[in-house]
């Protein structure tokens, strides 16, 4: 029996996502999104929920970061070879993007769990002998490339990847969009629902909207209007295929542009937010629709460092598969804890050592922050006023950041480079050390090698974030804005502290900055360096208050459970 053919025999939830994220070495992802779809299939083969993904296949990857010496980001090509890791597939698929036949084809990656559970993930890919050399690159690079390029991808991604299912004979109960970047997949369900009746749309036939809508589940991630894909109809005429019934597209999915989240939302029977706050935002963005929520999560083992693993696994034995266990954490000695924690920050610190040169004290409160250099993220926040940091850290703090800019995001270089300038003029009172090319791999040493975990978006933009999840996993607490899954996560002092403002005091950040910034600084004076420094027992109180009161919960097996019972088999 071919490879794939026992993924057929049963039905099957047909995941879509953009970007996926499994480790490192298959450079499929750019940040949280794509790691949130890696973690999501992780934890669907954990359960065993009988799941199937779909992305494409980047033989370019996103990209590799440097710095120049002016602290200014540099990017690379990434090279891989897909064949190492995955394995082709016979069967192809075509599908007409601007009136030229592509031919897609996939890759099979099997997602295998210690419980005996598999899903498998198709990675569709265009780099096919006999298509134009132009249409073999479409799938070369995530997010490069303008408009046009996005377009085609989508169509390969929802279009194609609707077909290839089909193709294979994959039984799909329900189609999961994982943000609007799939959202044409419905079209193709349109296409195959028709009902063949005179006198509707296009004349000849008529679409089950009903059907469609019954296998939809829609994830929006995004609560900024601006950050969801539109296309012209002009760009949409030239390149979509000839069977898309545009009229009917201008009807569900916004009059002037195709708005890719309208047109999912106009065809799922259950869409959600990614954290309760986000859920709400969502629904103000997008009045009309019921829009629920459902926070995200980490894989607890993927992101759990090796010293708690081990550390785990003997007290708490069970714990990766149900990570409800953790609440039980209080019942691990002190000690335990601490020492598990000092050997995550060691090998970390030895691996800074290597790539930089540079020697952190181990002994120092180092403060972590990680993620997508993206302006609202405000990465430089805490460096504003240099005098009163270092009157406030000097000799007491230090910190390690990382994270990418889009290529394209101008902002976002200029939001590295601040920090990268502003820790040359601290240095030798307080270091930092901004790592290159941050990744997962780099991801799973860095988050518990810290001592806590900063996170200062402007909100509501921070839709949830993970990263801090990864954190509380490993005894780190989060120091953060109540922004996304924080709200939920969040018990002051004792999961860890709040930054500014509780959330219903702020709709729409205007000009709350000095205010967050004044809080982050007295909270480090008068609350954070005194409890590291001076009563240790209380600092590891905190720890594991962060795994047993926040990881316990915030992880994608408690959270595929909701999508199962509220999405999926509703
Ligand atoms: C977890 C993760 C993210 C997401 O971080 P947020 O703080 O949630 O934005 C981004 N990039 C990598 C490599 C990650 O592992």
């Amino acid at each position: 029996m071919e490879s794939w053919r026992r993924f057929t025999q049963d039905q099957r939830i047909a995941y879509f996502s953009m970007e996926i994220g499994l480790k490192a070495e298959i450079p499929t992802y750019s940040g949280g999104l794509g790691v949130l779809a890696g973690d999501t299939i992780k934890s669907a083969s954990d359960l065993k929920i009988p799941l199937v993904a779909v992305t494409l296949l980047y033989r370019r990857g996103y990209f590799l970061q440097h710095f120049g010496v002016d602290g200014w980001q540099q990017e690379t090509d990434v090279s891989w070879q897909p064949e190492k890791h995955m394995q082709l597939l016979p069967t192809k698929t075509l599908v007409t993007i601007g009136q030229r036949d592509v031919k897609i084809q996939a890759w099979l990656y099997n997602v295998k769990s210690p419980t005996g559970g598999e899903v498998p993930i198709l990675f569709l890919d265009t780099d096919i002998p006999g298509n134009e050399e132009e249409d073999r690159t479409i799938t070369n690079h995530l997010y490069g490339g303008g408009l046009d390029l996005r377009l085609k991808q989508e169509i390969v991604l929802g279009i194609g990847g609707a077909r290839i299912l089909r193709t294979l004979n994959f039984d799909i109960k329900k189609y999961h969009m994982n943000e609007g970047h799939a959202s044409l997949l419905t079209l193709e369900l349109l296409h195959n629902a028709r009902i063949p009746i005179e006198g509707s749309w296009n004349g000849s036939n008529s679409w089950d909207i009903k059907k469609v809508m019954e296998q939809c589940v829609f994830t929006t991630h995004t609560p900024v209007e601006a950050g969801h894909d539109r296309f012209s109809y002009d760009l949409v005429e030239q390149l979509m295929p000839p069977e898309v019934p545009i009229n009917m597209l201008k009807d569900i999915s916004g009059k002037e542009n195709l708005n890719m989240t309208l047109l999912a939302l106009s065809l799922s029977n259950y869409i959600n937010g990614v954290a309760k706050r986000h859920g709400e935002v969502s629904k103000n963005l997008f009045p009309g629709f019921e829009i629920h929520a459902i926070t995200n999560g980490i894989h607890p083992f993927t992101w759990c460092s090796p010293f708690f693993v081990n550390l785990f696994d003997r007290h708490l034995p069970g714990w990766a598969n149900e990570p409800e266990l953790l609440v039980r954490v209080d019942n691990i000695p002190d000690e335990e804890i601490w020492d598990s924690h000092c050997g995550a920050k060691a090998f970390f610190f030895q691996y800074i050592k290597e790539k930089t040169g540079k020697q952190l004290n181990p002994d120092l409160l180092t403060i972590g922050f990680a993620r997508r250099a993206a302006a609202y993220k405000r990465g430089d926040l805490i460096f504003h006023d240099i005098d009163r940091l270092l009157e406030i850290g000097n000799g007491k703090l230090q910190f390690v950041f990382g994270g990418k800019a889009h290529p394209k995001d101008e902002e976002g270089k200029k939001v590295i480079q601040r920090i990268i300038k502003q820790a040359e003029k601290m240095s030798g009172q307080i270091e930092m050390v901004y790592l290159e090319n941050y990744n997962m791999e780099i991801a799973s040493n860095f988050i518990p090698g810290v001592d806590i975990w900063l996170n200062n978006p402007m909100r509501p933009l921070e839709a949830s974030g993970t990263s801090g999840m990864k954190a509380a996993l490993n005894g780190v607490p989060n120091f953060s804005v109540l922004d996304g899954w924080w709200i939920e996560g969040h018990i002051e002092g004792v999961t860890g502290w709040s930054i500014g403002p509780p959330p219903a005091e702020v709709d729409i950040e205007v000009g709350r900055a000095a205010e967050d910034l004044e809080d982050m600084y007295k909270k480090l004076e008068k609350i954070i360096i005194p409890l590291f420094y001076q009563n240790r027992s209380g600092w590891i109180q905190v720890m594991k208050n962060a795994i047993g009161k926040n990881a316990y919960y915030f992880n994608t097996h408690v959270m595929m459970r909701r999508y199962v019972t509220d999405a999926y088999i509703r």
